[in-house]
Protein backbone atom coordinates (compact mmCIF):
# COMPACT_ATOMS: atom_id res chain seq x y z
CA UNK A 1 0.00 0.00 0.00
CA UNK A 2 2.67 2.29 -1.27
CA UNK A 3 0.97 4.34 -3.37
CA UNK A 4 3.88 6.55 -4.96
CA UNK A 5 6.75 5.97 -3.07
CA UNK A 6 9.99 7.50 -3.94
CA UNK A 7 12.76 5.49 -4.74
CA UNK A 8 16.46 6.27 -4.50
CA UNK A 9 17.84 8.17 -7.68
CA UNK A 10 19.09 5.76 -9.60
CA UNK A 11 22.82 6.60 -10.42
CA UNK A 12 24.40 5.58 -13.58
CA UNK A 13 27.18 3.58 -11.79
CA UNK A 14 28.59 1.91 -14.96
CA UNK A 15 28.51 5.02 -16.83
CA UNK A 16 30.24 6.96 -14.41
CA UNK A 17 33.11 4.69 -13.86
CA UNK A 18 33.74 3.83 -18.13
CA UNK A 19 33.73 7.96 -18.04
CA UNK A 20 36.44 7.78 -14.93
CA UNK A 21 38.48 5.08 -16.53
CA UNK A 22 38.49 6.56 -20.06
CA UNK A 23 39.40 9.82 -19.18
CA UNK A 24 42.15 7.91 -17.06
CA UNK A 25 43.24 5.85 -20.17
CA UNK A 26 42.87 8.99 -22.44
CA UNK A 27 45.33 10.28 -20.02
CA UNK A 28 47.77 7.38 -19.47
CA UNK A 29 47.74 7.59 -23.27
CA UNK A 30 48.51 11.20 -23.87
CA UNK A 31 51.48 10.62 -21.26
CA UNK A 32 52.78 7.41 -23.06
CA UNK A 33 52.76 9.17 -26.82
CA UNK A 34 55.34 12.05 -25.10
CA UNK A 35 57.00 9.72 -23.76
CA UNK A 36 57.21 7.74 -27.13
CA UNK A 37 58.33 11.11 -28.82
CA UNK A 38 61.12 11.56 -26.38
CA UNK A 39 62.74 8.52 -26.93
CA UNK A 40 62.08 8.91 -30.96
CA UNK A 41 64.24 12.14 -30.14
CA UNK A 42 66.84 11.04 -28.45
CA UNK A 43 67.19 8.10 -31.07
CA UNK A 44 67.08 10.95 -33.93
CA UNK A 45 69.54 13.05 -31.98
CA UNK A 46 72.21 10.29 -31.34
CA UNK A 47 71.68 9.02 -34.73
CA UNK A 48 72.53 13.19 -36.34
CA UNK A 49 75.52 12.96 -33.56
CA UNK A 50 76.80 9.80 -35.07
CA UNK A 51 76.30 10.58 -38.70
CA UNK A 52 77.81 13.88 -38.53
CA UNK A 53 80.96 12.22 -36.92
CA UNK A 54 81.02 9.32 -39.43
CA UNK A 55 80.70 12.34 -41.98
CA UNK A 56 84.11 14.08 -40.76
CA UNK A 57 86.27 11.38 -40.13
CA UNK A 58 85.75 9.87 -43.74
CA UNK A 59 86.48 13.10 -45.03
CA UNK A 60 89.46 13.57 -43.20
CA UNK A 61 90.17 9.77 -44.09
CA UNK A 62 89.33 10.31 -47.94
CA UNK A 63 92.15 13.66 -48.22
CA UNK A 64 94.79 11.39 -46.77
CA UNK A 65 93.99 9.06 -48.81
CA UNK A 66 93.41 11.42 -52.35
CA UNK A 67 96.70 12.87 -51.18
CA UNK A 68 98.43 9.22 -51.34
CA UNK A 69 97.03 8.38 -54.10
CA UNK A 70 98.39 11.58 -56.22
CA UNK A 71 101.25 10.74 -54.93
CA UNK A 72 101.04 7.11 -56.74
CA UNK A 73 99.53 8.49 -59.71
CA UNK A 74 102.26 10.92 -60.28
CA UNK A 75 104.69 7.69 -60.42
CA UNK A 76 102.77 5.94 -62.30
CA UNK A 77 103.09 8.67 -65.08
CA UNK A 78 106.34 9.50 -64.55
CA UNK A 79 108.25 5.99 -64.82
CA UNK A 80 106.51 6.15 -68.25
CA UNK A 81 108.40 9.12 -69.49
CA UNK A 82 111.20 8.63 -71.77
CA UNK A 83 113.92 10.90 -70.37
CA UNK A 84 113.45 9.33 -66.48
CA UNK A 85 115.86 6.42 -67.30
CA UNK A 86 118.41 9.09 -68.33
CA UNK A 87 118.90 11.03 -65.76
CA UNK A 88 120.64 10.32 -62.39
CA UNK A 89 119.21 8.33 -59.55
CA UNK A 90 119.38 11.54 -57.38
CA UNK A 91 117.09 13.45 -60.00
CA UNK A 92 114.93 10.81 -60.37
CA UNK A 93 114.03 10.40 -56.85
CA UNK A 94 112.99 13.85 -56.83
CA UNK A 95 111.07 13.84 -59.95
CA UNK A 96 109.00 10.78 -59.02
CA UNK A 97 108.41 11.33 -55.27
CA UNK A 98 107.41 14.27 -53.65
CA UNK A 99 107.57 15.14 -49.90
CA UNK A 100 103.92 14.93 -49.30
CA UNK A 101 104.56 10.90 -49.79
CA UNK A 102 107.25 10.76 -46.72
CA UNK A 103 104.59 11.84 -44.00
CA UNK A 104 104.56 10.23 -40.54
CA UNK A 105 101.92 7.03 -41.13
CA UNK A 106 103.07 6.51 -44.68
CA UNK A 107 105.70 3.46 -45.58
CA UNK A 108 107.88 3.87 -48.99
CA UNK A 109 106.58 3.72 -52.24
CA UNK A 110 107.84 1.26 -54.60
CA UNK A 111 107.89 0.79 -58.51
CA UNK A 112 107.75 -2.79 -59.68
CA UNK A 113 107.91 -3.82 -62.99
CA UNK A 114 105.77 -6.41 -64.96
CA UNK A 115 107.64 -8.94 -63.40
CA UNK A 116 107.31 -8.18 -59.57
CA UNK A 117 110.60 -6.84 -59.25
CA UNK A 118 111.32 -3.52 -57.53
CA UNK A 119 112.63 -1.07 -59.89
CA UNK A 120 112.24 2.43 -57.65
CA UNK A 121 112.15 2.56 -54.00
CA UNK A 122 111.03 6.39 -52.58
CA UNK A 123 113.42 5.90 -49.68
CA UNK A 124 116.22 4.53 -51.17
CA UNK A 125 118.55 5.50 -54.62
CA UNK A 126 119.32 2.03 -54.87
CA UNK A 127 116.30 -0.10 -54.47
CA UNK A 128 116.27 -3.59 -52.78
CA UNK A 129 116.37 -6.72 -54.58
CA UNK A 130 112.87 -8.20 -53.82
CA UNK A 131 109.92 -9.45 -56.20
CA UNK A 132 106.19 -9.35 -55.09
CA UNK A 133 104.81 -10.93 -57.82
CA UNK A 134 102.61 -12.94 -55.46
CA UNK A 135 101.10 -10.42 -53.46
CA UNK A 136 97.51 -9.68 -54.11
CA UNK A 137 97.59 -6.26 -54.89
CA UNK A 138 100.26 -7.27 -57.72
CA UNK A 139 98.05 -10.16 -59.19
CA UNK A 140 94.54 -8.03 -59.30
CA UNK A 141 96.63 -5.12 -61.03
CA UNK A 142 97.96 -7.51 -63.89
CA UNK A 143 94.02 -8.94 -64.39
CA UNK A 144 92.30 -5.87 -63.58
CA UNK A 145 92.61 -3.02 -65.77
CA UNK A 146 90.12 -0.75 -64.50
CA UNK A 147 90.69 -1.19 -60.89
CA UNK A 148 92.12 1.90 -60.00
CA UNK A 149 93.06 2.30 -56.62
CA UNK A 150 93.91 -0.75 -54.86
CA UNK A 151 93.35 -0.88 -50.91
CA UNK A 152 94.74 -4.45 -49.58
CA UNK A 153 93.81 -5.95 -46.55
CA UNK A 154 95.79 -5.19 -43.15
CA UNK A 155 98.86 -7.20 -43.22
CA UNK A 156 101.64 -7.15 -40.73
CA UNK A 157 105.53 -6.93 -41.37
CA UNK A 158 108.15 -8.37 -39.68
CA UNK A 159 108.61 -5.88 -37.75
CA UNK A 160 105.36 -6.69 -36.24
CA UNK A 161 104.02 -3.35 -37.86
CA UNK A 162 100.12 -3.21 -39.51
CA UNK A 163 100.10 -1.65 -42.54
CA UNK A 164 97.12 -1.62 -45.84
CA UNK A 165 98.93 -1.41 -49.37
CA UNK A 166 97.90 0.96 -51.58
CA UNK A 167 98.68 0.73 -55.09
CA UNK A 168 97.77 1.53 -59.09
CA UNK A 169 98.79 -0.43 -61.99
CA UNK A 170 101.53 0.86 -64.63
CA UNK A 171 99.88 0.86 -68.07
CA UNK A 172 101.48 1.14 -71.19
CA UNK A 173 100.01 3.51 -73.70
CA UNK A 174 98.67 0.37 -75.69
CA UNK A 175 97.23 -0.20 -72.16
CA UNK A 176 99.20 -3.54 -71.91
CA UNK A 177 100.33 -3.87 -68.01
CA UNK A 178 103.50 -2.25 -67.22
CA UNK A 179 103.70 -2.90 -64.07
CA UNK A 180 102.40 -1.68 -60.42
CA UNK A 181 103.09 1.57 -58.00
CA UNK A 182 102.46 0.25 -54.37
CA UNK A 183 102.69 2.45 -51.06
CA UNK A 184 101.44 1.55 -47.93
CA UNK A 185 99.76 3.40 -44.52
CA UNK A 186 100.11 2.24 -41.11
CA UNK A 187 97.51 1.35 -39.06
CA UNK A 188 98.91 3.01 -35.91
CA UNK A 189 97.39 6.28 -38.49
CA UNK A 190 93.60 5.48 -37.94
CA UNK A 191 94.87 3.74 -34.54
CA UNK A 192 95.72 7.29 -33.33
CA UNK A 193 92.98 9.50 -35.30
CA UNK A 194 90.07 6.97 -33.68
CA UNK A 195 92.15 7.78 -30.37
CA UNK A 196 91.29 11.39 -30.50
CA UNK A 197 87.54 11.10 -30.39
CA UNK A 198 85.80 10.87 -27.42
CA UNK A 199 83.03 8.81 -27.12
CA UNK A 200 80.64 6.36 -24.48
CA UNK A 201 82.54 3.23 -23.06
CA UNK A 202 79.93 1.20 -25.07
CA UNK A 203 80.03 3.12 -28.12
CA UNK A 204 82.08 1.67 -31.13
CA UNK A 205 84.30 2.99 -34.28
CA UNK A 206 85.11 0.65 -37.06
CA UNK A 207 86.64 0.80 -40.12
CA UNK A 208 86.71 -2.22 -42.86
CA UNK A 209 87.10 -3.25 -46.25
CA UNK A 210 84.23 -3.60 -48.78
CA UNK A 211 85.02 -7.66 -48.26
CA UNK A 212 84.45 -7.19 -44.54
CA UNK A 213 88.44 -6.92 -43.36
CA UNK A 214 88.39 -5.23 -40.31
CA UNK A 215 90.80 -2.53 -40.73
CA UNK A 216 90.82 -0.85 -37.11
CA UNK A 217 88.08 -0.33 -34.52
CA UNK A 218 87.98 1.51 -31.26
CA UNK A 219 88.03 0.46 -28.67
CA UNK A 220 91.17 -1.18 -29.93
CA UNK A 221 91.76 -5.32 -29.95
CA UNK A 222 94.54 -6.12 -31.78
CA UNK A 223 93.33 -9.52 -32.51
CA UNK A 224 90.13 -8.59 -34.52
CA UNK A 225 92.39 -6.44 -36.83
CA UNK A 226 92.55 -8.65 -40.00
CA UNK A 227 88.94 -10.44 -38.98
CA UNK A 228 86.24 -10.57 -41.05
CA UNK A 229 82.98 -9.27 -40.04
CA UNK A 230 81.30 -9.89 -43.56
CA UNK A 231 78.21 -10.71 -41.87
CA UNK A 232 77.28 -7.70 -40.12
CA UNK A 233 74.15 -5.75 -41.32
CA UNK A 234 75.78 -3.09 -43.11
CA UNK A 235 76.85 -5.68 -45.80
CA UNK A 236 73.45 -6.15 -46.28
CA UNK A 237 72.33 -2.77 -47.44
CA UNK A 238 76.44 -2.04 -49.20
CA UNK A 239 76.77 -1.34 -52.19
CA UNK A 240 72.86 -0.58 -52.68
CA UNK A 241 73.49 1.63 -49.99
CA UNK A 242 76.73 3.57 -49.44
CA UNK A 243 75.87 5.46 -46.42
CA UNK A 244 72.62 4.27 -44.11
CA UNK A 245 71.92 3.43 -40.51
CA UNK A 246 70.54 -0.07 -38.61
CA UNK A 247 70.10 -1.41 -35.09
CA UNK A 248 71.86 -4.45 -34.36
CA UNK A 249 73.61 -6.68 -31.72
CA UNK A 250 77.48 -6.24 -32.48
CA UNK A 251 79.08 -9.81 -33.92
CA UNK A 252 82.07 -8.45 -32.37
CA UNK A 253 81.22 -7.95 -28.68
CA UNK A 254 77.18 -8.57 -28.71
CA UNK A 255 76.08 -5.00 -27.40
CA UNK A 256 73.07 -3.60 -29.35
CA UNK A 257 73.41 -0.49 -31.52
CA UNK A 258 72.66 2.13 -33.38
CA UNK A 259 75.25 1.80 -36.49
CA UNK A 260 75.91 4.90 -39.24
CA UNK A 261 78.19 3.80 -41.41
CA UNK A 262 79.69 5.55 -44.51
CA UNK A 263 81.64 4.37 -47.57
CA UNK A 264 84.83 6.73 -47.70
CA UNK A 265 84.81 8.50 -50.68
CA UNK A 266 84.67 6.30 -53.92
CA UNK A 267 87.35 4.12 -52.67
CA UNK A 268 86.65 0.43 -51.01
CA UNK A 269 86.53 1.43 -47.14
CA UNK A 270 83.54 1.61 -44.68
CA UNK A 271 83.64 3.73 -41.69
CA UNK A 272 80.53 3.07 -39.16
CA UNK A 273 79.57 4.26 -35.85
CA UNK A 274 77.83 2.64 -33.00
CA UNK A 275 76.46 4.06 -30.04
CA UNK A 276 74.86 1.94 -27.40
CA UNK A 277 71.23 1.64 -27.31
CA UNK A 278 71.85 1.87 -23.33
CA UNK A 279 73.76 4.77 -24.02
CA UNK A 280 70.96 6.81 -26.16
CA UNK A 281 68.14 5.71 -24.33
CA UNK A 282 70.05 6.75 -20.46
CA UNK A 283 68.36 9.61 -19.96
CA UNK A 284 64.94 8.59 -20.93
CA UNK A 285 64.59 5.93 -18.92
CA UNK A 286 65.60 7.88 -15.68
CA UNK A 287 62.47 10.39 -17.61
CA UNK A 288 60.68 7.37 -17.90
CA UNK A 289 60.88 6.19 -14.29
CA UNK A 290 59.97 9.76 -12.64
CA UNK A 291 56.66 10.24 -15.08
CA UNK A 292 55.66 6.78 -14.75
CA UNK A 293 55.49 6.93 -10.72
CA UNK A 294 53.59 10.26 -11.05
CA UNK A 295 51.51 9.05 -13.62
CA UNK A 296 50.93 5.80 -11.47
CA UNK A 297 50.27 8.33 -8.27
CA UNK A 298 47.82 10.23 -10.68
CA UNK A 299 46.28 7.86 -11.40
CA UNK A 300 45.63 6.01 -7.82
CA UNK A 301 44.32 9.26 -6.63
CA UNK A 302 42.02 9.67 -9.24
CA UNK A 303 40.58 6.31 -8.84
CA UNK A 304 40.43 6.80 -5.16
CA UNK A 305 38.61 9.58 -5.67
CA UNK A 306 36.43 8.26 -8.62
CA UNK A 307 35.19 6.16 -6.17
CA UNK A 308 34.62 8.58 -3.09
CA UNK A 309 32.62 10.57 -5.64
CA UNK A 310 30.66 7.85 -6.51
CA UNK A 311 29.94 6.88 -3.13
CA UNK A 312 29.06 10.47 -2.20
CA UNK A 313 26.38 10.97 -4.87
CA UNK A 314 24.79 7.08 -3.91
CA UNK A 315 24.85 8.21 -0.44
CA UNK A 316 22.79 11.82 -1.36
CA UNK A 317 20.77 9.91 -3.76
CA UNK A 318 19.87 7.51 -0.77
CA UNK A 319 19.35 10.57 1.86
CA UNK A 320 17.26 12.45 -1.06
CA UNK A 321 14.59 9.47 -1.35
CA UNK A 322 14.38 9.44 2.38
CA UNK A 323 14.01 12.75 2.95
CA UNK A 324 11.00 12.56 -0.27
CA UNK A 325 9.99 10.08 1.85
CA UNK A 326 9.54 11.77 5.17
CA UNK A 327 7.78 14.63 3.26
CA UNK A 328 5.04 12.20 2.19
CA UNK A 329 4.45 10.57 5.33
CA UNK A 330 2.27 11.56 8.16
CA UNK A 331 4.87 11.42 11.59
CA UNK A 332 2.32 9.62 14.06
CA UNK A 333 0.50 7.27 12.29
CA UNK A 334 3.09 6.46 9.34
CA UNK A 335 0.47 6.15 7.01
CA UNK A 336 0.92 8.27 3.56
CA UNK A 337 -0.13 12.29 4.42
CA UNK A 338 -2.46 14.54 2.60
CA UNK A 339 0.04 15.43 0.08
CA UNK A 340 1.16 11.95 -1.07
CA UNK A 341 -3.03 10.66 -1.48
CA UNK A 342 -3.48 13.96 -3.23
CA UNK A 343 -0.77 13.11 -6.23
CA UNK A 344 -1.46 9.32 -5.83
CA UNK A 345 -5.39 10.24 -6.07
CA UNK A 346 -4.51 12.63 -9.39
CA UNK A 347 -2.60 9.51 -10.86
CA UNK A 348 -4.97 6.62 -10.47
CA UNK A 349 -7.70 8.75 -11.45
CA UNK A 350 -5.98 9.72 -15.07
CA UNK A 351 -5.04 5.74 -15.34
CA UNK A 352 -8.66 4.64 -14.43
CA UNK A 353 -9.76 7.48 -17.00
CA UNK A 354 -7.38 5.97 -19.50
CA UNK A 355 -8.07 2.27 -18.63
CA UNK A 356 -11.87 2.91 -17.80
CA UNK A 357 -11.64 0.99 -14.82
CA UNK A 358 -13.49 1.70 -11.23
CA UNK A 359 -11.49 4.45 -8.77
CA UNK A 360 -12.68 3.57 -4.76
CA UNK A 361 -12.18 5.92 -2.02
CA UNK A 362 -13.08 5.16 1.65
CA UNK A 363 -13.17 8.28 4.34
CA UNK A 364 -13.25 7.05 7.61
CA UNK A 365 -13.83 9.24 10.46
CA UNK A 366 -13.65 8.43 14.28
CA UNK A 367 -16.68 8.77 16.05
CA UNK A 368 -17.25 10.94 19.14
CA UNK A 369 -12.93 11.92 19.03
CA UNK A 370 -13.54 15.08 20.22
CA UNK A 371 -15.34 13.67 23.74
CA UNK A 372 -12.42 10.74 23.67
CA UNK A 373 -9.72 12.86 24.00
CA UNK A 374 -11.29 15.40 26.31
CA UNK A 375 -12.32 11.78 28.70
CA UNK A 376 -9.11 9.95 28.11
CA UNK A 377 -6.09 12.73 26.90
CA UNK A 378 -4.35 13.65 23.92
CA UNK A 379 -2.10 11.24 24.35
CA UNK A 380 -4.76 8.10 24.48
CA UNK A 381 -6.57 9.75 21.35
CA UNK A 382 -2.77 9.79 19.39
CA UNK A 383 -2.83 5.63 20.35
CA UNK A 384 -6.25 5.38 18.65
CA UNK A 385 -5.25 7.10 15.68
CA UNK A 386 -1.87 4.81 15.62
CA UNK A 387 -4.51 1.79 15.89
CA UNK A 388 -6.44 2.69 13.60
CA UNK A 389 -3.57 3.56 11.11
CA UNK A 390 -2.46 -0.44 11.55
CA UNK A 391 -6.00 -1.23 11.12
CA UNK A 392 -5.77 0.10 7.64
CA UNK A 393 -2.50 -0.47 6.89
CA UNK A 394 -3.11 -4.38 7.61
CA UNK A 395 -6.12 -4.25 5.10
CA UNK A 396 -4.48 -2.67 2.27
CA UNK A 397 -2.08 -4.98 0.86
CA UNK A 398 -1.97 -4.69 -2.68
CA UNK A 399 0.65 -2.63 -4.14
CA UNK A 400 -2.26 0.33 -5.58
CA UNK A 401 -3.81 0.49 -2.43
CA UNK A 402 -3.35 3.26 -0.39
CA UNK A 403 -3.68 4.55 3.33
CA UNK A 404 -3.94 7.91 4.13
CA UNK A 405 -4.35 10.40 7.06
CA UNK A 406 -7.05 12.63 5.36
CA UNK A 407 -5.98 15.08 8.45
CA UNK A 408 -6.90 15.60 12.00
CA UNK A 409 -9.00 11.87 12.87
CA UNK A 410 -10.01 11.55 9.44
CA UNK A 411 -8.50 9.01 7.53
CA UNK A 412 -9.06 7.81 3.77
CA UNK A 413 -8.10 4.66 1.56
CA UNK A 414 -7.89 5.18 -1.84
CA UNK A 415 -8.47 1.61 -4.06
CA UNK A 416 -7.69 2.08 -7.59
CA UNK A 417 -9.28 -0.48 -9.60
CA UNK A 418 -11.92 -2.34 -6.94
CA UNK A 419 -15.58 -1.77 -7.17
CA UNK A 420 -17.76 -1.15 -5.02
CA UNK A 421 -18.27 -4.68 -3.71
CA UNK A 422 -14.55 -5.30 -3.45
CA UNK A 423 -14.64 -1.38 -1.55
CA UNK A 424 -17.44 -2.17 0.90
CA UNK A 425 -15.65 -5.57 1.43
CA UNK A 426 -12.43 -3.96 2.80
CA UNK A 427 -14.31 -1.17 4.87
CA UNK A 428 -15.99 -3.75 6.85
CA UNK A 429 -12.48 -5.32 7.08
CA UNK A 430 -11.33 -2.32 8.48
CA UNK A 431 -14.06 -1.76 11.32
CA UNK A 432 -13.72 -5.88 12.03
CA UNK A 433 -10.12 -5.32 13.07
CA UNK A 434 -11.07 -2.51 15.09
CA UNK A 435 -13.44 -4.56 16.57
CA UNK A 436 -10.86 -7.19 17.57
CA UNK A 437 -8.45 -4.88 19.01
CA UNK A 438 -11.17 -3.71 21.15
CA UNK A 439 -10.32 -7.11 22.85
CA UNK A 440 -6.72 -5.48 23.95
CA UNK A 441 -7.48 -1.80 23.90
CA UNK A 442 -10.97 -1.42 25.62
CA UNK A 443 -11.65 2.02 25.58
CA UNK A 444 -11.48 2.65 21.02
CA UNK A 445 -14.04 4.41 19.20
CA UNK A 446 -15.58 3.32 16.96
CA UNK A 447 -15.25 4.88 12.83
CA UNK A 448 -17.57 6.02 10.15
CA UNK A 449 -17.04 4.89 6.60
CA UNK A 450 -18.44 6.57 3.70
CA UNK A 451 -17.39 4.89 0.52
CA UNK A 452 -17.35 6.12 -3.16
CA UNK A 453 -16.18 4.43 -5.92
CA UNK A 454 -16.52 6.12 -9.86
CA UNK A 455 -15.04 5.01 -13.25
CA UNK A 456 -13.80 8.28 -14.27
CA UNK A 457 -15.40 9.85 -17.31
CA UNK A 458 -14.70 13.30 -18.87
CA UNK A 459 -16.65 15.92 -16.92
CA UNK A 460 -15.44 14.98 -13.97
CA UNK A 461 -12.87 14.79 -11.30
CA UNK A 462 -11.19 13.44 -8.29
CA UNK A 463 -12.87 16.42 -6.22
CA UNK A 464 -15.51 14.59 -7.48
CA UNK A 465 -15.13 11.24 -6.01
CA UNK A 466 -13.61 12.77 -2.63
CA UNK A 467 -17.10 14.63 -2.00
CA UNK A 468 -19.27 11.63 -3.05
CA UNK A 469 -16.97 9.90 -0.05
CA UNK A 470 -17.50 12.88 1.80
CA UNK A 471 -21.49 12.98 1.42
CA UNK A 472 -21.51 9.45 2.44
CA UNK A 473 -19.14 9.77 5.34
CA UNK A 474 -21.66 12.40 6.71
CA UNK A 475 -24.78 9.92 5.78
CA UNK A 476 -22.80 7.49 8.11
CA UNK A 477 -22.73 9.90 11.20
CA UNK A 478 -26.80 11.35 10.24
CA UNK A 479 -27.33 7.21 10.19
CA UNK A 480 -26.23 6.99 14.02
CA UNK A 481 -22.45 6.44 13.48
CA UNK A 482 -20.29 3.22 13.63
CA UNK A 483 -21.31 1.60 9.96
CA UNK A 484 -20.60 1.64 6.58
CA UNK A 485 -22.78 3.72 4.20
CA UNK A 486 -22.38 3.53 0.42
CA UNK A 487 -22.72 6.65 -2.16
CA UNK A 488 -24.32 6.29 -5.19
CA UNK A 489 -21.95 8.97 -6.54
CA UNK A 490 -21.43 7.04 -9.84
CA UNK A 491 -24.87 8.08 -10.98
CA UNK A 492 -25.40 11.75 -8.70
CA UNK A 493 -21.54 12.98 -9.19
CA UNK A 494 -22.91 16.51 -10.35
CA UNK A 495 -25.57 16.59 -7.11
CA UNK A 496 -23.20 15.49 -4.91
CA UNK A 497 -21.44 18.56 -5.59
CA UNK A 498 -24.10 20.69 -5.13
CA UNK A 499 -24.45 19.19 -1.85
CA UNK A 500 -20.20 19.32 -1.10
P1 LIG B 1 -17.94 13.15 15.16
O1 LIG B 1 -18.34 11.84 15.69
O2 LIG B 1 -19.10 13.92 14.66
O3 LIG B 1 -16.86 13.06 14.21
O4 LIG B 1 -17.46 13.92 16.46
P2 LIG B 1 -15.96 14.31 16.74
O5 LIG B 1 -15.87 14.71 18.09
O6 LIG B 1 -15.09 13.15 16.36
O7 LIG B 1 -15.69 15.46 15.75
P3 LIG B 1 -15.04 16.87 15.91
O8 LIG B 1 -14.73 17.33 14.52
O9 LIG B 1 -15.92 17.68 16.71
O10 LIG B 1 -13.72 16.63 16.70
C1 LIG B 1 -12.53 16.14 16.15
C2 LIG B 1 -11.52 16.06 17.18
O11 LIG B 1 -10.39 15.32 16.80
C3 LIG B 1 -11.02 17.44 17.59
C4 LIG B 1 -9.56 17.22 17.93
O12 LIG B 1 -9.28 17.43 19.30
C5 LIG B 1 -9.32 15.79 17.59
N1 LIG B 1 -8.10 15.60 16.93
C6 LIG B 1 -7.77 16.02 15.65
N2 LIG B 1 -6.49 15.69 15.36
C7 LIG B 1 -6.00 15.03 16.48
C8 LIG B 1 -4.74 14.42 16.78
O13 LIG B 1 -3.83 14.42 16.00
N3 LIG B 1 -4.62 13.84 17.98
C9 LIG B 1 -5.62 13.82 18.91
N4 LIG B 1 -5.43 13.22 20.06
N5 LIG B 1 -6.79 14.39 18.62
C10 LIG B 1 -7.01 15.00 17.47
MG1 LIG C 1 -13.89 14.73 11.88
MG1 LIG D 1 -14.89 12.50 14.39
Amino acid sequence: MDGLVPRPRAVPTKRLLALGFGLILCFCSICASILWEMAQKDFQHAKDGATNLVASISSEIERNIELYDLSLQAVADGVKLPEINRISPELRQVVLFDRAATAKDLGSILVLDPAGNVTEDSRTLIPRSANFADRDFFQIHRVRPDIGLFISPPWVTSEGEYLISLSRRISNDDGSFAGVVAGSMRLSYFHNLFRKLNFGPKDSITLFNTDGTMIMRAPFQIERIGQSIRESQAFRQFPAKTAGSYTSRSVVDGITRLYVYQQIGHHPLLLAEGVALDAIYADWWQQLWSIGLVVTALCAFSIVLMFYLLGAVKRRAVAEAQLARLASTDALTGLANRRRLDATLATEWRRGRRAKAPVSLLMIDVDHFKAFNDTHGHQAGDEVLATLAQCIAACTKRATDLGARYGGEEFSVLLPGINVSGASELAERIRERLTAARQTQRELPTVSIGLACMTPTAGQTSRDLVAAADLALYEAKRAGRDRVIVSSAEQTAPAARRAA
